[in-house]
């Protein structure tokens, strides 16, 4: 499918602007395409973006471009997928969690994404899952991995509230030459399909694309926060869990001296000025992955937990390949399949994703008055959905004029050893 413009927009021409303009969300893409290039680095705001490291090469710059979540977005409904105006392409909606009741007290909500992968590791569809987890030496940040075995995938279940650049793992993944899955943010996975019409290599060994549905990606200015609010250094740290271990769980921080400090799910959610969510997020058209063959979420009443539970996701199967692959491990006991759900549920899971949705056309035109660019977008639905609502529009542009958005591109670095 080609990208259809917007009426007046304009694209980011070079990873420059998409970085200075806020449209970068990290991802990775940049250092997996570019590693004579681009090295992925941490901001003094606390963001993962890109850092020239070499001689430019207009060509890896293009590439990257044609996939990089800041200038594309889109997704593509399979025939025989019904599709909802606000959730997408869907063949299944329903409650699920991890039949392992030691992945289910783990993971993030269910353990659905972990299950998945522990199934498709355990049962030989994939050689290794390519996703996130906590930094052993820096427990506070994420880094991308390959996990081989299912303990290792068990391991690094939960939600890593911060940045994260899976995709810097991409070519290392392909490389291999091996079937793998990825884990990531619907965003990456925008990218991923993205690359695909570039690198058939995609089609041949990517056995599965799943995704959590996403609120926004925190910089690590709100872990910062935390450790400051404990009076305590991050080079003392030996745990940083966001949450998991009980659905929501618990945030819990840990020092190399064994203390630990927690706050609850809505200690540490309950007031949406202090999340410090990136500018991207905020310009998000696909936070529910629809570029994935099954989005796993929460699914609680109006979008806030109300005490723990056992864990409990939603999934959103969008694919032929995401159904086969849930059923099959619904069948294998890996997965249990609770009741069935519709878009409408989802509304009332997820309102902040629901007014996302019907909100970013507006935003969208606040940023062409304000002359800025933002990535093109389609199969998205964001014209139909449109509000309307000119106080988004004028809060965009606001913001887009007067800087808010901006960011500085990082300073020249090494290249990577
Ligand atoms: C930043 C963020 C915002 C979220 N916002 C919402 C929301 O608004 N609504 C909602 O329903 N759910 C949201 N979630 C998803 C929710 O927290 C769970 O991840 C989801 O329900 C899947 O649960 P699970 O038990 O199947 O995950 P698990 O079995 O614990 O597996 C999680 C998997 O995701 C990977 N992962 C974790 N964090 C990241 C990350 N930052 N980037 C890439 N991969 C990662 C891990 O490597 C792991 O494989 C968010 C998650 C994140 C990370
Ligand atoms: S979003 Fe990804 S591809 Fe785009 S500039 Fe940022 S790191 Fe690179
Ligand atoms: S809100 Fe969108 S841009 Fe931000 S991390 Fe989630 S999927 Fe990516």
């Amino acid at each position: 499918m080609t990208a259809p413009r917007a009426r007046g927009a304009r694209r980011p021409q070079s990873i420059r602007e998409v970085v200075e303009n806020g449209l970068c969300i990290g991802c990775g893409l940049c250092e997996a395409l570019g590693p004579d290039q681009w090295r992925m680095v941490v901001t003094p705001q606390g963001r993962l973006r890109p850092a020239p490291c070499g001689t430019a090469d207009p060509a890896v710059d293009a590439a990257i471009l044609e996939a990089c979540p800041g200038t594309v977005a889109e997704a593509e409904a399979e025939q025989g997928a019904r599709v909802d105006p606000v959730w997408g392409a869907w063949r299944h909606m329903g409650e699920a969690w991890a039949g392992d009741a030691d992945i289910r007290f783990r993971a993030a909500t269910g353990g659905v994404l972990t299950a998945l992968g522990v199934h498709l590791l355990t049962t030989g569809k994939a050689d290794f899952i390519l996703h996130c987890a906590a930094d052993p030496d820096r427990p506070m940040r994420s880094r991308w991995v390959m996990s081989d075995t299912a303990e290792q995938v068990v391991a690094r279940a939960g939600s890593r509230y911060g940045p994260s650049d899976t995709l810097a793992g991409l070519e290392a993944a392909l490389a291999r030459a091996r079937p793998f899955a990825i884990i990531a943010k619907p965003c990456d996975a925008g990218a991923v399909r993205a690359r695909a019409k570039a690198d058939p290599r995609l089609d041949r060994w990517l056995v599965a694309l799943l995704v959590m549905v996403c609120g926004g990606a925190s910089d690590l200015g709100k872990s910062w926060q935390v450790l400051e609010e404990f009076g305590i250094e991050e080079d003392e740290l030996s745990l940083f869990r966001y949450r998991g271990y009980g659905n929501p769980g618990r945030t819990r921080v840990e020092t190399q001296d064994g203390r630990a400090f927690e706050k609850t799910y809505n200690q540490m959610w309950g007031d949406a000025a202090g999340w410090h969510i990136q500018t991207r997020c905020k310009l998000c058209p696909d936070a529910i992955g629809e570029a994935a063959d099954i989005a796993a979420a929460d699914i609680w009443p109006d979008g806030a937990p109300v005490g723990e539970d056992a864990g409990f996701n939603g999934v959103i199967v969008r694919t032929a390949r995401g159904g086969a692959l849930f059923d099959a491990a619904v069948a294998a006991g890996d997965l249990v399949g609770g009741r069935e759900h519709g878009p409408r549920d989802y509304d009332h899971f997820q309102p902040h994703q629901v007014h996302k949705k019907r909100a970013m056309a507006a935003r969208l035109r606040g940023l062409r008055a304000a002359a800025k660019p933002h990535y093109a977008h389609a199969g998205l639905r964001l014209e139909a959905l449109d509000s309307g609502d000119r106080a988004e529009e004028a809060g965009a542009r606001r913001r887009a004029e007067g800087g808010r958005f901006a960011e500085r591109m990082p300073s020249r670095v090494a290249k990577r050893a």
